[in-house]
């Protein structure tokens, strides 16, 4: 049968991805935490581990697939990856060796959707070899069929709101048809729900719990384009969970535009319940969460955390703005004081909570006070880590008729202000781990520097060295202690 690698991806990022993969600039997103050609256990047969390898006279049908964009796409992926498999496609690993060439789209800011028409137009060429093209996820929901004329050689156009219908749409392409599109989705009450998962990392993993967005912050694409909210039942977030207890995972993240606005179609579990039930689940030792929504964000969760140890301590909670005038504008839902009442929850919990956010400048008509609100909030909660980004006008959204732009070089004046004022508090911050011991997952092995890499609970990268005799194994939970710290990971040599 077939054997996989993990997909390329590239991350033009749209929810937070680092510290996991880098949310704030530009970076490398890989699928499965950077395991170099990981093996993809395709989640079928009520949870038994499936290895699938190529035989030999099988069907070849080809597809190469590139993601941009954030851990949500990424999941999207692998579920769209174990959709190709499961109709009798084989992944290969670049352009030339494919049939059909699909692109994973993010379109959160102007950047990310420019990266995908480039390379589009790059691989036009191979059009004439017979070789098919589709645009799926945020720039194919966007642009829809204008996808067709901007690049004719594109075959499918589907948005995320309609990936279950993809095996159909893969029949329709077989058969020759040269405009396939998915688009009518977005109203749906469904979760793309799969039985087969791609998932290329065999220690952690994501699990979709809520799909879309219903609350049309002025500035952002994300309704338009994933469509409206809707949960998956906590009873199938659950078995999934258990299917991959049983196949070895460890560490599950919970996704979604804004988890904490989850709402079991079943009715009997809150998002704080269904945390601690994953949390729970023997042989789960990390349960992450993101991206959660202020306006949502109740006590309840930061009680889960306090009496399930394997709910990591790490919140993400994205403020924006720390102006008040700036948030309404943003139509954000929450005041500054009812964000620094969820930060204090969160300071007073058992466990110290590393707390993260993304932030916005230039904001139309944001005012240099204001942008000061917000240098002034880093001082008030001391994050661990921020996303900054300069304010990107999107297509439909409400803040395109909101005049005042601000210059781009003031945005950029703004955003490095921003990054220098974080970057100190979190050198300060991180200092105070030196001489400490902390639990750290094993991710990889950096052979050059001689090093291990992984992340401690608060999911801060921890480089360190081990004894040749002691080497770790990726996936192991190990004690390391600190012996160095810089603003954005810590140092350190295994305790064995
Ligand atoms: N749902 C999450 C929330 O409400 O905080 C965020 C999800 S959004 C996909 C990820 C981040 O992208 C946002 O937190 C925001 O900082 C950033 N973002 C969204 N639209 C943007 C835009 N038009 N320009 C710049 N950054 C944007
Ligand atoms: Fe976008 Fe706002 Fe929805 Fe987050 S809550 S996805 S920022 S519209």
């Amino acid at each position: 049968m077939l054997t996989q690698t993990a997909s390329p991806t590239v991350a033009e990022p749209c929810s937070r991805l680092s510290p996991d993969a880098g949310q704030g600039g530009p970076s490398k997103l890989c699928l499965g935490g950077g395991l170099p050609s990981a093996d993809v256990r395709l989640r079928a047969n009520g949870g038994t581990r499936v290895i699938l390898d190529h035989m030999p006279g099988e069907p070849q049908k080809t597809f190469y697939l590139e993601t941009f964009g954030c851990q949500m796409n990424a999941h999207d992926s692998e579920k769209v990856v174990g959709t190709l498999l499961s109709e009798g496609y084989r992944q290969v690993q670049t352009v030339e060796e494919a049939e059909l060439v699909l692109y994973n789209t993010c379109s959160i800011r102007d950047k990310a959707e420019q990266k995908v028409f480039n390379r589009l137009s790059d691989y036009k060429k191979f059009y004439k070899q017979g070789k098919r093209f589709g645009v799926l996820g945020c720039v194919a929901q966007q642009e829809g069929e204008k996808i067709f004329e901007r690049a004719p050689y594109v075959s499918l156009v589907c948005g995320s709101a309609s990936y279950r219908n993809l095996p159909q749409m893969l029949i329709q392409i077989e058969a020759g048809k040269q405009r396939v599109t998915g688009l009518d989705d977005r109203e749906t009450d469904e979760c793309f729900e799969t039985e087969f998962t791609a998932r290329t990392n065999p220690h952690r993993g994501y699990i979709t719990i809520i799909e879309g967005c219903d609350k049309f912050c002025a500035y952002c694409v994300v309704p338009f384009t994933r469509g409206k909210e809707r949960s998956r039942t906590s009873d199938s977030v659950l078995s999934e969970a258990r299917q991959m207890a049983d196949l070895g995972y460890t560490e599950i993240q919970l996704l979604g535009q804004n988890v904490n606005s989850y709402k079991d179609p079943a009715g009997k579990k809150s998002f704080a319940e269904l945390l601690a039930a994953v949390g729970e689940i023997a042989g789960i030792r990390r349960v992450r969460f993101t991206t959660s929504h202020p306006r949502d964000f109740g006590r309840d969760i930061i009680d889960a955390i306090d009496a399930v140890p394997t709910l990591c301590d790490h919140v993400h909670l994205p403020v924006q703005s720390g102006s008040e005038r700036v948030l309404d504008a943003m139509q954000r839902l929450y005041t500054r004081d009812e964000y620094l009442e969820r930060i204090s929850w969160m300071k007073a919990a058992r466990r110290e909570i590393s707390i993260t956010s993304d932030i916005i400048v230039g904001f139309p008509g944001e005012t240099e006070v204001e942008f000061e609100e917000t240098l002034s909030l880093l001082d008030d909660v001391e994050y661990d880590s921020i996303f900054g980004f300069k304010y990107s006008p999107r297509p439909n959204t409400p803040a395109l008729k909101l005049d005042d732009a601000i210059p781009d070089e003031e945005k950029a004046r703004r955003l490095a202000m921003l990054n220098e004022k974080q970057r100190e508090i979190q050198r300060r911050r991180y200092q105070r781990y030196l001489g400490t011991t902390l639990e750290v997952m094993v991710e990889n092995r950096n052979e050059a520097r001689g090093q291990w890499s992984g992340r401690t609970s608060q999911n801060k990268v921890f480089n360190f060295t081990a004894p040749e005799d002691a080497k770790p194994n990726v996936g192991a939970y190990v004690t390391v202690m600190t012996t160095g710290t810089f603003p954005n990971s810590l140092l350190g040599e295994l305790v064995v």
